[in-house]
């Protein structure tokens, strides 16, 4: 049986080969002893400046395993490895008419779950492939010129494409290394493996998407881009099919309805359909910009060792005295901010980051949480109409063209300011932020701010930029399901992901289309067997 050993320090300059040794010395062992010896978590323990350190833990397997747990079985460090058995799919019976609206982490994973039943589905994006959309952004980010159809939420790869694909969740599942292991086999780093918090970068993300997709083919689904659904077609409470681009009819009993949290064409119509949606909460605020090095120094102590990655940060905020809560989200370290608009006159702002992390800035998104207490009407449409709101004073205050609005960091606490570094492309326009974004907001975040620079000295700096509105934090509908993952009103219609408010993130999307496909595929399996 391998086992675990915890705790085993590297340094920053130290690679990987060495952990071998350091278990044999820890344990006397010699070198013949190790059978292998595999990496299997890898954390950075910033807590001493500048003295940095990784922790590591490692599986091990030895010539004499049962000996060897006999003397160490009870160090606090050493653990045996009770493998979990491999899930197991039994094979179904080849089933017509199933679609997967959405080619995001959701609706791959979806695809890729249901394969493995040995079914096949039609996948219905309206966005473009890969390598088309990533020509249409950067079209956008350099001129200005919007496709509201291929865009940075819209297109092959979902919301997360132009990300740091960050791999993290705080959801505990087994099919995390699942996810993560079939991510590898389409290219994805080896060690988003081990690392605590991976991530994969946009850079090698467009080609596991693109490897997915080719994957897909070959397995015998069939993928249609630049394909909208635009209704739903219903015959006695059940999914009877789809209609694309509002003429071509796509019959299927089941749809799976993986549509990320912008598709606000597709809420309405679900809501015209008369699908039971809620008002969800989500989040609002604006990016800030630091550069790198300045959160490597705030983060790992004056004369940092600069083999260590660029580094990170969480930050939170309770604001009792108004009922609401600041806090950091999806951090990019070396990235850049992104325009993320899907609809003509809107202005959005998020973040991505290569594989390498390189560029000179941090980013991360300040936002507070927002809820239907705070949207104009009680209807389940009214948080998109919130959003639309400040993104199209933003797309105002920036000039009209895509400008982004943005302030220096002390201007926006109330001090003299500096001058404007933002990374934000077409280009941003000094604008006093309180001005996009609702006062209750602007409250709270500032609050959070100063808390902040308690956390982390140096946070509030001249050096610092704002850039807004960060309004796409997640979904502000849910379309509600029952225990069967189906919609409570629409029977053979399966919400998924993000848009459908049951995940927040590449992973817990990815999860949740799992957890569909696998509901889908025992219901077929029960159906089947009872024919
Ligand atoms: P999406 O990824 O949004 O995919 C939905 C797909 O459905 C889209 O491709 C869309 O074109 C398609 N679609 C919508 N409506 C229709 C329709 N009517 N017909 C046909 N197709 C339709 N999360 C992380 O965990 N880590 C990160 O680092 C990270 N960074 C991000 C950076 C950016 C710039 C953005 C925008 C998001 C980021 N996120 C990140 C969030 C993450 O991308 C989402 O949580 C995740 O993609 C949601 O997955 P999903 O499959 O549910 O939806």
């Amino acid at each position: 049986m391998p086992f675990l050993v915890r705790n085993l320090i590297l340094s920053p300059e130290e690679d990987e080969s060495l952990l071998s040794g350091l278990v044999q010395r820890r344990f006397g062992l010699r070198a013949q002893d190790v059978v292998s010896c595999r990496l299997v978590r890898k954390s950075i323990d910033a807590r001493r400046k500048p003295r940095v350190k990784f922790i590591c833990t490692v599986e091990c397997r030895l010539t004499d395993e049962a000996g060897f747990l006999a003397r160490f079985g009870t160090d606090p460090d050493v653990q045996p490895v009770v493998e979990p058995s491999p899930p197991t799919f039994p094979t179904l019976r080849p089933e017509p008419g199933i679609v997967i609206v959405g080619m995001g982490p959701a609706g791959l994973f979806t695809a890729l779950r249901l394969a493995e039943y040995g079914l096949v589905a039609t996948l219905v994006e309206r966005g473009q492939p890969v390598e088309r959309r990533t020509r249409d952004v950067e079209l956008f980010w350099r001129s200005g010129a919007l496709d509201p159809e291929s865009n940075v939420q819209f297109g092959e790869g979902g919301a997360g494409t132009f990300s740091d694909g960050k791999l993290t969740t705080r959801v505990n599942d087994r099919n995390i290394t699942y996810i993560l292991e079939r991510l590898v086999t389409f290219g994805a780093p080896v060690e988003i493996l081990y690392q605590a918090k991976p991530h994969i970068g946009t850079d090698r993300l467009r080609r596991v998407v693109a490897g997915i997709r080719q994957w897909l083919l070959d397995a015998g689904f069939e993928i249609r881009f630049a394909c909208r659904a635009s209704d739903i077609l219903v015959r006695e409470g059940q999914v009877a099919g789809v209609v694309l681009n509002d003429h071509d009819e796509l019959s299927c009993s089941r749809l799976v309805l993986a549509p990320g949290h912008s598709a606000r064409d597709t809420y309405r119509l679900l809501a015209e359909r008369g699908v039971f949606l809620e008002a969800k909460p989500f989040a609002i605020g604006a990016r800030i910009e630091h550069p790198q090095e300045l959160i490597n120094r705030i983060q790992y102590g004056k004369g940092f060792h600069p083999a260590l990655p660029p580094a990170e940060y969480a930050l939170a905020y309770n604001d009792r005295q108004r009922g609401r809560s600041a806090y950091s989200f999806c951090m990019c370290p070396g990235g850049v901010v992104v325009a993320g608009s899907s609809e003509q006159g809107g202005v959005v702002t998020n973040g991505m980051s290569a594989y390498r992390r390189d560029a000179t800035h941090a980013n991360s998104a300040l936002v507070v949480n927002v809820g239907p207490a705070d949207f104009a009407d009680p209807s389940p449409l009214a948080g998109i109409a919130f959003q639309q709101l400040w993104e199209r004073r933003a797309f105002a205050a920036g000039g009209g063209d895509y400008r982004a609005p943005a302030q220096n960091l002390l201007a926006f606490l109330g001090q003299r300011g500096g001058g404007l570094t933002s990374s934000y492309r077409p280009g941003v326009r000094e604008t006093d932020l309180a001005t996009v974004l609702p006062a209750g907001v602007t409250e709270t975040l500032r609050a959070g701010i100063h808390h902040f620079e308690g956390k982390m000295r140096g946070f509030i700096t001249a050096e610092a930029t704002l850039t807004g509105v960060e309004t796409r934090t997640s979904a502000p509908v849910r379309i509600v399901r029952g225990d069967d993952f189906q919609s409570v009103t629409l029977r053979g219609l399966y919400p998924a992901g993000e848009g459908a408010g049951y995940a927040g993130g590449i992973m817990s999307a990815a999860l949740d289309g799992i957890r569909v496909a696998d509901a889908l595929a025992q219901q077929l399996s029960k159906q089947q067997g009872a024919c």
